[in-house]
């Protein structure tokens, strides 16, 4: 299918303007196939010719002005209209397929239960799939929705829902929308309601989570009230959409959709078992991040995907601020530091790296590749300068301004830079240049007594950074001091002194890659357990991972501090983070040593799990991050049979990382999958066995998951990815080798049997990112070269090379 272009985007709004759709859908026509009809009324301002956007399977009917419309016409997705200056009305039927990719009306069926769940999924090009439309961002219109469904469904969506008969569904009409936000969640959900400010509230689930859903909907509901008093206060508009529904659905491919009043989550989010702390804050900040978009991306949406970021950043930085600020859960910017700088870090240093702003996204698809850690973590971050290089007041009156005169149309990154030079901001355009309009990250570093930025030497900008000096003296003491670092040079108020810290961005306030001067290295191992904030500590192994990955920092010596951390970190968000790095990364890629690190860093985790409060959520963290570490299969077994370490429970979602890692080892069988299964007999239940079946060391067992990986296209998005998850491991080089030739070779194909979404994540995760010898840089690099390589699946197999040259660099070196 073609993407639409963004020429093709302003020749269609230029040329017409649309009102209203009237859409009709019919779900009860099997479990394969649903029956769509949307009446458009739109208006032409010339005579001139355009295309409708409609993917059926059998398009049955279309209409222009009660006139037949030739449905021969139809390619590609694409339905012609030749208008006249004028009102219109086009009508269109189809039969639609239900989709299992995550994109489009998904539908699935619980294992545990045989119930049936539907949800839309409209972003970013799929509306097509569902109704016919005009599916562009600035082609705003109101939508009445009418649904037949099965008599014990519930049917919820973007507006209220009211059933006038059994299994007939009406909701009312929206307020002006884009396309891409339209959606229905139909099924048999579980459903709880409350209200808040005089705002109606529903959380849904399917029925095999419901007493999952029933234990955390206080938790959900307070962070949703306490984010709807902190945005009412911060914004200065009332949320504009009427009921707010959060509905948690199976097999969803991101964290959540920002559907005005009908958010989609993945319904990981409800925990069926005892999770950390940092997975609670995780879900109150995917809530919050919604919420911001409520205003910014669904009232004020962009006009065109390139500025796609901008609603992005401006959501992930008001999640971060706003979960910290207004509600329970304060360790966002712990986790900002430890894990989404961490992964922006890595994308802004990749050959893809693009500027905040101004992808120059051409067409739809190309759009959703920067999708990434530039456009959340690194934009976020930026915006976290901004607040601080314009002041909290101007940053806030320009937001204010901007969703004002943009209320339920269409805006650019100029019309907010407009409104916040109207609030009284000063040398924007400069600032703009040099952090959203530039790529790649400055470098600050304590050098000669002095703080040096150096911009990278591929992309020269000049950047503004106002961040804090953090000196921890020998005897523990934290002294603060803000810099504002405005030239390439910037005299310190401290001298380096031996035994202590001299911490740049200690506060984690800005976006640079930040080296410490000889003595802070020196002091660091004796130190580092005793930082006192985690934010710093977050900042510090930021900078220590990023030195590893340049080479810079020896893996002897990372490993050195990481087992002084471990064992007295006390944020179980950086324990998680941490291990999780130590073993793929550090041991997994970079590491010719793999046994004697992998057995100190596992050595650190478990005096963590023993010192750790007994039940607490910093041990389960720690346990979680051991696991894939241990290769003691008794002691394993142990856990299993009864006898984990003190305090723990082994509910379902910690069985499975235990049975995996036996999976791994090669000491279960087939047989004790399935009896796991059978005690475990969910949804979950079955994705984990499908990721502890393909991580099975027999021939047998990876061939199966490669046939269904790049050959089987019935499968779930979740059963693709973990297939993809279970299969590479760095233990089983013999069994994979011929593999890795096999992924060049036939991983092309996987786009004609999955949608973008979809391939691209999958190019992702099957790339054979443990077998790191020069031979798979060649196949790779060869890959690039040709043709075969649509964009997705090119941006995924190239972030993956950069990654294979960075842990070939960091060999050589050790
Ligand atoms: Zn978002």
């Amino acid at each position: 299918m073609p993407s639409l272009t963004v020429d093709e985007a302003r020749a269609r709004a230029d040329l017409l303007s649309v009102d209203s759709y009237d859409i009709q859908l019919d779900l009860t026509r099997g479990d394969k196939v649903f029956r769509s009809r949307s009446q458009i009324t739109f208006r032409a301002d010339a005579d001139g010719e355009t295309f409708l956007d409609v993917r059926p399977i059998d398009l049955l009917n279309a209409q222009l002005d009660d006139v037949d419309l030739d449905l021969g016409e139809l390619r590609d997705g694409r339905l012609p209209l030749r208008l006249t200056a004028g009102e219109h009305r086009v009508v269109v039927e189809a039969d639609m397929a239900y989709s299992h990719d995550g994109e489009g009306l998904h539908r699935s069926v619980d294992p545990a239960d045989d119930r049936v769940y539907v949800y839309a999924m409209a972003f970013l090009d799929a509306a097509p799939r569902i109704i016919g439309c005009f599916d562009q961002p600035d082609l705003k219109a109101v939508y009445r929705t009418e649904v037949t469904a099965p008599t014990d469904w519930t049917v919820i969506g973007i507006a209220r829902a009211h059933q006038e008969a059994p299994g007939r569904w009406r909701l009312d009409e929206t307020q002006p929308l884009s396309t891409y936000f339209w959606t229905i969640v139909a099924g048999h959900y579980h459903s709880i309601t409350r209200e808040h400010d005089v705002i109606r509230l529903g959380i849904h689930a399917t029925q095999s989570l419901a007493k999952h859903l029933d234990a955390d909907a206080d938790e959900i509901f307070r962070v949703t009230g306490q984010s709807f008093d902190a945005y009412h206060q911060l914004f200065g508009i009332r949320y504009p959409f009427g009921d707010y529904h959060q509905a948690f659905v199976p097999e969803f491919n991101a964290g959540a959709m920002e559907n005005p009043g009908c958010v989609t989550f993945r319904d990981e989010m409800v925990f069926r078992s005892r999770v950390p702390t940092g997975q609670r804050s995780w879900r109150a900040r995917v809530i919050v991040h919604e919420m911001a978009h409520q205003w910014f991306g669904d009232l004020v949406t962009m006009r065109w995907w390139d500025d796609l970021w901008l609603y992005e950043s401006f959501a992930e930085y008001m999640a971060y601020r706003v979960c910290d600020d207004a509600t329970d859960f304060t360790d966002s910017w712990v986790e900002f530091a430890h894990v989404r700088k961490h992964w922006g870090m890595l994308a802004d240093q990749r050959a893809s790296t693009h500027p905040v702003a101004g992808n120059g996204a051409r067409d739809a698809e190309s759009a959703l590749a920067d999708f990434d850690g530039i456009s959340y973590a690194k934009g976020a971050a930026v915006l976290k300068q901004l607040n601080a290089y314009l002041g909290d007041d101007v940053f806030l009156a320009g937001v204010r301004q901007h969703l004002t005169d943009h209320a339920y149309g269409n805006a650019t990154l100029a019309d907010l830079l407009d409104a916040w030079k109207a609030a009284g901001a000063h040398d924007l355009d400069a600032w703009a240049d040099g952090w959203l309009r530039s790529s790649g990250p400055d470098t600050l570093a304590i050098v000669d007594g002095v703080l040096r930025r150096t911009p990278p030497a591929w992309r020269p900008a000049s950047r503004p950074h106002r961040l804090t000096l953090c000196r921890i003296t020998e005897g523990g003491r934290a002294e603060d001091a803000v810099l504002d670092v405005t030239s390439d040079v910037t005299p310190l108020p401290w001298r380096p002194a031996a035994g202590g810290l001299l911490v740049p961005d200690g506060r984690d306030q800005t976006w640079a890659k930040i080296r410490y001067d000889a003595d802070t290295l020196a002091a660091l191992p004796d130190r580092i357990a005793a930082v006192s904030d985690p934010v710093t500590r977050g900042a510090i192994w930021l900078s220590l991972r990023d030195a590893v990955a340049d080479a810079e920092l020896p893996l002897s010596t990372a490993v050195d501090l990481l087992c002084r951390t471990l064992p007295h970190e006390t944020e179980d968000i950086a324990v998680r983070a941490l291990s999780n790095w130590a073993g793929t990364v550090l041991i997994g890629q970079f590491s010719n040593q793999t046994s004697d690190y992998r057995t100190r860093v596992s050595d650190a985790l478990a005096t963590r799990v023993e010192t750790a409060p007994a039940g607490s959520g910093l041990q389960l963290a720690a346990v979680l991050g051991l696991i894939p570490l241990l290769d003691d299969a008794d002691l394993l077994r142990s856990w299993l049979e009864g006898s984990p370490p003190h305090g723990l429970v082994m509910d379902a979602e910690l069985r499975w990382p235990v049975l995996a890692q036996l999976a791994r080892l090669g000491v279960v069988t087939d047989d004790d999958i399935g009896a796991e299964l059978y005690r475990d007999h969910s949804a979950q239940g079955a994705i984990h066995a499908v990721r502890c079946r393909a991580a099975l060391p027999h021939e047998e067992s990876k061939a199966r998951a490669w046939r269904g990986i790049v050959g089987d296209g019935s499968l779930s998005n979740y059963e693709v990815y973990a297939l993809c998850e279970g299969f590479w491991w760095p233990d089983q080089d013999t069994l994979l080798t011929p593999y890795v030739e096999r992924y060049f070779d036939e991983m092309p194909s996987t786009a004609a049997l999955r949608s973008g979404v979809v391939v691209a994540q999958t190019a992702s995760l099957a790339f054979p990112k443990y077998a790191v010898p020069s031979r798979t840089l060649e196949l790779a690099e060869h890959s690039l070269r040709g043709e075969a390589l649509g964009p997705g699946l090119r941006r995924s197999v190239a972030d993956r090379v950069d990654d294979l040259r960075q842990a070939l660099t960091v060999r050589a070196a050790s």
